[in-house]
């Protein structure tokens, strides 16, 4: 798709109707498997010699769609759909760490991921070190000769704090490790990661992406110019002979060759040849479908959302009963600089949290007497959407871990929908006024 922009790439990128009996719409292929021509064919597409489908639970030309669609959209070079926002985390965690490795990440993730990285991936000997990203001595202090990747989130939710993504991957990348971000919150045009040095971007489909709160789905894309040939850490996975893929080293036939010219899909290859295939967490056909929908309007929605959010944002920090306010885009934030730097062009996303002066009743009070607003565990679907982290997303962490998540008992996340900006603070405005 040569030139095109962003915006142009996200309705026409990664089909031809021409292929599909003219269809303008990408069709729904809803099907398992596909047929060979003859036994020399089937060979052929089983030994990776020709590009073909297979089977649906590997790839599915409906789903390809989505994962060409989204990679050209962020000017990266592969994608691979899955069935959750948490099944691509779970899948580069697994695929680039092993027993004994380590993955160094902000401690300002969501809920599931953090979980995951703390308890699960611990029992297969997969160790997570929590540090302050931005911190750069902190940073270089976790990283040792076992790390084998860096993750954060964009903007943390719900503690809001703004990784300064160009800084850690120039620190990243000193120790040859790839950097990886969960971009959920601030898909483009909010925030590109490839843009600031990010290696790969991880998505939840299911928020901003998809934008009406209709299907679970995840995404995960390489950007294409990382060097896997010099770390020793990827000798057993990337670089190294696959016996479950007679012999092939995927480094040396999808990677080198390509990786200069940005053009590898080295990780998204073998994953989708390993870990999609031996576990299994595919997306269907359906929910591709639906997120290609989402996202032919995403640069629209996002701009919107992020508009709105500003204009609570504004009204709340003025009102006498809110005793905190934590949205980037306001001066006296201590992202502000961050935010300046990242947002711009948009603003800092549509999701932030504020804390009211009577603390945890207060918080339950305006809750219950808050219209229009939904109180429920998603966030950015297009309508407003209010929730209390620390007693539902959050409940499995206490203590110290609550606070290290930068979640307070107070704590109350809004994520700003499309509805008009004036109804939603007359909304917010009501339920305040019930408040002690
Ligand atoms: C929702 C979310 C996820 C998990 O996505 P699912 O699609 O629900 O599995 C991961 N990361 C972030 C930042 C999210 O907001």
């Amino acid at each position: 798709m040569g030139n095109y922009k962003p915006q142009t790439l996200a309705l026409h990128a990664g089909y031809d109707y021409k292929k599909s009996l003219k269809s303008r719409a990408v069709p729904i292929y809803a099907t398992t498997s596909f047929v060979f021509d003859n036994v020399q064919d089937g060979a052929d597409l089983f030994a990776a010699k020709k590009d073909g489908f297979i089977y649906s639970r590997i790839h599915n030309p409906t789903s390809v769609v989505l994962e060409e669609r989204l990679s050209a959209y962020h000017k990266g070079s592969a994608g691979l759909a899955v069935a959750s926002g948490v099944a691509s985390n779970a899948l580069l965690f697994l695929g680039l760490a092993s027993s004994g490795r380590k993955i160094v990440a902000s401690p300002h993730l969501y809920g599931s991921t953090a979980s995951f990285l703390n308890h699960n991936l611990k029992r297969y000997g997969i160790k997570t070190v929590f540090v302050e990203l931005n911190d750069e001595k902190a940073l270089r202090n976790a990283i040792d000769k076992d790390t084998v990747l860096v993750f954060a989130e964009s903007i943390g939710n719900p503690s809001g704090y703004i990784l300064d993504i160009e800084k850690v991957a120039k620190i990243t990348h000193e120790y040859n490790l790839p950097l990886i971000i969960d971009n959920t919150v601030t898909p483009p045009p909010i925030l590109n990661p490839f843009d600031y040095g990010a290696d790969i971007i991880t998505y939840s489909l299911t928020k901003l992406i998809g934008g009406h709160g209709t299907h679970v789905g995840g995404i995960i894309l390489e950007k294409g110019d990382f060097d896997w040939g010099t770390n020793e850490v990827f000798k057993d996975y990337i670089n190294a002979p696959d016996p479950a893929a007679d012999g092939v080293n995927y480094w040396e036939v999808f990677g080198k060759p390509f990786y200069k010219e940005g053009k590898s899909g080295v990780l998204v290859n073998k994953l989708r040849g390993d870990l999609l295939r031996g576990i299994g967490p595919t997306l269907s056909p359906f929910g591709a479908h639906e997120f290609l929908k989402g996202l032919e309007t995403l640069p629209l929605r996002a701009v919107r959302q992020c508009e709105n959010a500003a204009a609570v944002a504004d009204f709340l920090a003025k009102h006498p009963k809110v005793s905190w306010i934590k949205y980037p885009g306001l001066k006296d934030n201590p992202h502000y600089e961050l935010a300046k730097k990242y947002f711009s062009k948009t603003g800092a996303g549509a999701i932030f949290s504020f804390g009211l002066k009577g603390g945890y009743d207060s918080a339950v009070t305006f809750i219950d007497n808050l219209e229009l607003w939904s109180h429920l565990a998603n966030v950015l679907d297009a309508r407003s959407l209010v929730i209390h982290p620390a007693s539902t997303t959050h409940s499995q962490l206490r203590g110290e871990a609550l606070r290290a998540a930068g979640v307070s008992e107070d704590l109350i996340r809004l994520s700003v929908g499309l509805e008009d900006a004036g109804d939603l603070i007359t909304a917010l405005e009501k339920a305040l006024d019930k408040v002690k």
